[in-house]
């Protein structure tokens, strides 16, 4: 089927507004915090603005569509029945930096149409949308991204990665916020792009994955938290392929984009316990590790599958790396499952 003439645009106009409300939310983490109490409440402010700014751009630009989103606004209507209003208040002020005029009611609306409702089929294609991926690097006033895929018959056919505090420049540490951040986009088959988080997308710069340089140490990217991958396994396998560099660990899903970009090998993702990874994140990143020709699969070699609802069901865990090291880190992976821990 014919992509949409003007949905990439208008998806990386979408991510662009969000990642203009989260990172003047992040900004304010300690007034927020402070404000309500409650440590987590600027990221429940930050996603619910979020995805209310995404679904507001698509809807005013493509009309009606259908979503599989991580939040809806259920807790918000409830906390607003129960006379507490300081949560949605604060989500419609940040909304309003880039959706002037929005009331509550406008800002509640948007977020729900991320919830994917009986009456309109996902048959045509439909977005996913994780409105702050990497919560924990959010709140540590560090990594995170605004993560927005098209899927249609089961292919990621778009994906915009929005990471406002990842640097173009790779020699800046992930915990030292670019002031600009940057984004990346992809179309199936056509490439995938890459570009300053508030540039025009003439501005953008096509991103190729280049070899390895042999007799380099190898470089692993993977969660900051322990508990989403295990950080041991991922050593235990790599280093059966050879000398190790330190690995680059942040939150969220530009870890698809450090791998896409050259600035570190793989990115593995082991996660514990049967835990069936969300697509919303996974599939942006996805297809632009892909357009700009990594490899990527499930952890034992399996084609990462987006057809099956929200969760990953035929899949577990996640490997991307440079095209040549994929059958070797399976292999690898492989043979630490046989040796058991
Ligand atoms: P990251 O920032 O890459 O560590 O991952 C953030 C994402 O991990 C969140 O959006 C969650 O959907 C997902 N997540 C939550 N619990 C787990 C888990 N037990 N294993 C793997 N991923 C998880
Ligand atoms: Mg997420």
């Amino acid at each position: 089927m014919a992509e949409h003439p003007r949905r990439l645009d208008v998806a990386i106009e979408a991510v662009q507004a969000a990642c203009r409300v989260c990172d003047s939310l992040q900004k304010q983490l300690a007034n927020l915090q402070k404000m309500h109490k409650n440590d987590r409440s600027p990221v429940t402010v930050a996603d619910f603005a979020s995805q209310a700014v995404v679904n507001n751009i698509l809807q005013s630009n493509l009309g009606p569509f259908s979503m599989i989103a991580e939040e809806d606004a259920q807790t918000l209507r409830d906390q607003i029945e129960a006379g507490e209003t300081a949560i949605a208040d604060a989500v419609c002020e940040a909304a309003n930096q880039v959706w002037s005029g929005a009331t509550r009611d406008d800002v509640i609306g948007a977020i729900d149409l991320g919830h994917p409702s009986s009456e309109r089929s996902h048959a045509h294609g439909y977005w996913t949308l994780d409105p702050i991926d990497g919560t924990k690097g959010f709140l540590r006033g560090g990594q995170y991204s605004v993560c927005l895929a098209w899927i249609e018959g089961g292919e990621v056919t778009l994906g915009v990665l929005g990471c406002p505090n990842l640097s173009l420049d790779f020699g800046r540490p992930f915990d030292d916020p670019d002031p600009h951040g940057s984004i990346y986009f992809a179309s199936a088959h056509e490439g995938a792009w890459e570009m300053r988080g508030d540039a025009e997308r003439s501005g953008a710069v096509r991103l190729e994955r280049l070899h390895r340089t042999e007799n380099e140490p190898l470089r692993l990217c993977e969660s900051v938290d322990g508990s989403h991958t295990s950080h041991d396994v991922a050593e235990r396998a790599m280093g059966k392929l050879g000398e190790l560099a330190e690995p680059l660990r942040l939150d969220g899903q530009g870890k698809y984009a450090v791998v896409a970009r050259g600035q570190a090998d793989v990115y593995l993702r082991l996660p514990r316990g049967g835990y069936i990874e969300r697509i919303w994140d996974h599939a942006a990143g996805a297809l632009i590790s892909h357009e700009a020709g990594c490899a990527a699969s499930d952890a034992r070699g399996a084609q990462l599958e987006f057809g099956h609802g929200a969760g990953m069901d035929a899949n577990r865990g996640v490997v991307v790396t440079a095209q040549e090291l994929h059958g070797p880190v399976i292999g690898a992976l492989d043979e630490v499952a046989h040796e058991g821990s």
